[in-house]
């Protein structure tokens, strides 16, 4: 297992449901860690053989980061999202979307009335992660499947209609992998 990481990227963001997050915004942090299992790149630290890099992983960030939000998970996904549609080969990801210093009320009540008190945190941050080896429900190798339309095999024009149809009353809408997905091409 090889990790690539950024991490505590900073961000100036917009997101969240109080009016004086929206407008004068607050201070993030994203991490994200890649799964990439490969040794290419270590081997021959040349940066082409390296599939995940750090400014992509960061320009990604950014615009998901640009986009305000109501919830951190909808950045979080956001994130994943794009990650996947980027690149096609990681085994695994995580990310986690930090807000600092964020907005918290609390309700007391006193002489029969309710009001709110403001309190104080540190952070506030929602992780999400998705690992996507599976199982090849044909052959038994694992392979990496995405399962959304980010996946490779999406990709793949070359299959009849026809046999598509046949592969999904076989397997289910899981994907099989390529190996296997090569048989039936044509
Ligand atoms: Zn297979
Ligand atoms: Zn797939």
């Amino acid at each position: 297992m090889a990790w690539v990481a950024l991490e505590g990227m900073k961000f100036h963001a917009f997101h969240g449901v109080y009016e004086a997050e929206q407008v004068l915004g607050g201070e993030y942090t994203v991490d994200v860690y890649v799964d990439t299992g490969i040794a290419i790149a270590s081997k021959t630290d040349n940066l082409a053989d390296t599939n995940v890099n750090y400014e992509t992983v960061f320009q990604i960030c950014l615009v998901a980061m640009s986009t305000p939000r109501k919830l951190l998970e909808s950045v979080v996904g956001d994130i994943i999202y794009k990650m996947k549609f980027q690149f096609p080969s990681m085994k695994g990801i995580k990310v986690r979307v930090k807000k600092l210093n964020p907005p918290i009320y609390g309700k007391m009540k006193t002489s029969d009335k309710f009001h709110a008190v403001p309190g104080q945190a540190e952070s506030a941050w929602v992780e999400d992660e998705a690992n996507f080896v599976t199982k090849c429900p044909r052959c038994k190798q694992d392979f990496l499947c995405y399962k959304d339309d980010t996946c490779w095999c999406k990709a793949l024009t070359n299959i009849h209609p026809a046999t598509t149809e046949n592969l999904i009353r076989q397997f289910g809408t899981s994907c099989i992998c390529g190996n296997c997905l090569n048989l039936y091409k044509g």
